[in-house]
């Protein structure tokens, strides 16, 4: 048993610490590394003021963390919530790190946050801060430098915006700047369901480990925007039975197995309510939904949503992190004894940067891949990543979520040792 110790369960900085910190003493991590890999390169605050539809000008308050740019440049979404913290942007700016190193792409890790509700503004509101958040950026961003991507509450069209801004100032189309934009201005094939599709990948590699099969396999997804809904669609065709589904407005449960491409169609594109949904099941909250029987529980929407107070509730044989941080620290002690084999979210939603790194790579090449390309290049990817977390975690005796850290650190230490330290 791998024992980590935190203060406040739910501060995701924490949580991110003290996982590092297991992992950094099981590696003998020398003491100097340690502290200069616990700390983020850069923080930047920027205050974006806006005009607003009703003539207001609005100040919001936006963040850009660069917790390392060793292994290449900083890579890492941008986040639109409400609730955005700096605490919170650091502890996905170093997810980053640790995530490219996981899955062995030639980058760092950063991330990005505004706080603000996306729900709450009009389109033109949301370009408007799109372009003044980039414009305040512009020293720290680049292809070579730091290239951002979707997160919750941004898009395809917000990484348009970013991506015209950037190149409005450079005076040249820069399309490189940012990952996960619409694949008519140099976005890749596949890069929508990578997420999804990578959750796919580690959860079938993790069947095939327990000895169990795709077919009636019983999953739930929680979550039903980028990642959750499209992990279920493509685990849906490939002979999975969707048993739970929940987004921000509730869930349903429904041992015979959902219809996805119907719910789809409902959420997204009629935009309806989920827990409407004709197709039936037993309506419960969210949250709820985690602790319904299941063989695979996949959280795709938020932080802490398994934590000391409930993770003993948890029926699932298998835990396949689509968000980043949906467990606590505490919480994975108790998964971890009740037996549940846990895909750790930066080997299982890493998916998602790796096709952003072949989108960043087909943009400087000015060559575009087949999406078959594309998803052959993410198998390969991600089964080596699985593979190696789990060997890591046999030959080190730890868990699946530190051995993923062990082998995230070792990759970005090692690429310290060997360009030393510029004085
Ligand atoms: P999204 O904005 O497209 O979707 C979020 C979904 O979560 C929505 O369906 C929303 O209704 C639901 N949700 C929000 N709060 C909820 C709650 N309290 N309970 C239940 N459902 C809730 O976001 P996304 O891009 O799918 O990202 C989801 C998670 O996956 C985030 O943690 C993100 O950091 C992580 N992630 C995303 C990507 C990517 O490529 N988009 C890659 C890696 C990790």
């Amino acid at each position: 048993m791998t024992r980590v110790t935190v203060k406040n369960e739910l501060n995701v900085y924490e949580s991110a610490e003290a996982r590092f910190e297991a992992a950094a003493q099981k590696l003998g991590l020398e003491n100097g590394l340690y502290r200069y890999l616990k700390y983020p390169d850069k923080e930047i605050t920027v205050y974006i003021p806006v005009g607003m539809d009703d003539g207001r000008l609005e100040v919001f308050v936006g963040y850009r963390v660069q917790h390392s740019l060793v292994r290449g440049p900083g890579k890492g979404g941008i986040r639109y919530a409400p609730d955005v913290s700096l605490d919170e942007i650091r502890a996905l700016a170093a997810w980053m790190t640790w995530k490219c190193a996981v899955v062995n792409i030639p980058f760092g890790g950063a991330k990005g946050g505004i706080i603000c509700d996306p729900a709450k503004l009009s389109q033109g509101e949301l370009e408007r801060i799109t372009r003044r958040y980039t414009a305040e950026l512009m020293d720290w961003l680049g292809p070579e430098r730091d290239v951002p991507a979707p997160d919750l509450g941004t898009n395809e069209q917000v990484m348009a915006w970013v991506m015209d801004t950037y190149s409005m100032h450079m005076r040249r189309t820069t399309t490189a700047v940012v990952t996960g934009k619409p694949l008519d201005l140099g976005g890749s094939r596949g890069r929508r369901e990578a997420t999804g599709r990578g959750c796919m990948i580690v959860c079938d590699r993790a069947l095939a480990r327990l000895g169990l099969k795709r077919e009636g396999c019983r999953v739930i997804v929680q979550g039903f925007g980028n990642v959750g809904s499209m992990a279920a669609l493509l685990m849906h065709q490939a002979g999975y039975r969707i048993v739970g589904v929940a987004d921000v407005h509730g869930g349903l449960y429904n041992e015979k197995g959902f219809e996805i491409p119907a719910l789809i169609d409902w959420v997204h594109i009629k935009r309806k309510p989920l827990p409407e949904f004709p197709g039936g099941g037993e309506k419960m909250s969210p949250q709820e939904i985690l602790f319904q029987p299941c063989d695979i529980l996949l959280p795709a929407a938020v932080e802490n949503q398994l934590t000391s107070q409930n993770a003993h509730r948890v029926q699932a044989r298998i835990l396949c992190e689509g968000a980043n941080g949906p467990t606590t620290a505490p919480a994975d002690e108790i998964l971890e004894e009740k037996g549940v084999f846990v895909i750790p979210d930066i080997l299982a939603n890493a998916g998602g940067v790796t096709v952003s790194y072949f989108e960043w790579v087909q943009d400087r090449q000015g060559f575009f891949w087949r999406e078959s390309e594309v998803n052959e290049r993410l198998q390969d990817v991600m089964e080596h990543a699985f593979d190696e977390v789990v060997r890591y975690s046999e030959t080190h005796k730890v868990n699946n979520r530190i051995a993923a850290y062990m082998l995230g650190i070792d990759r970005v230490a090692y690429a310290l040792k060997l360009r030393g330290i510029y004085a």
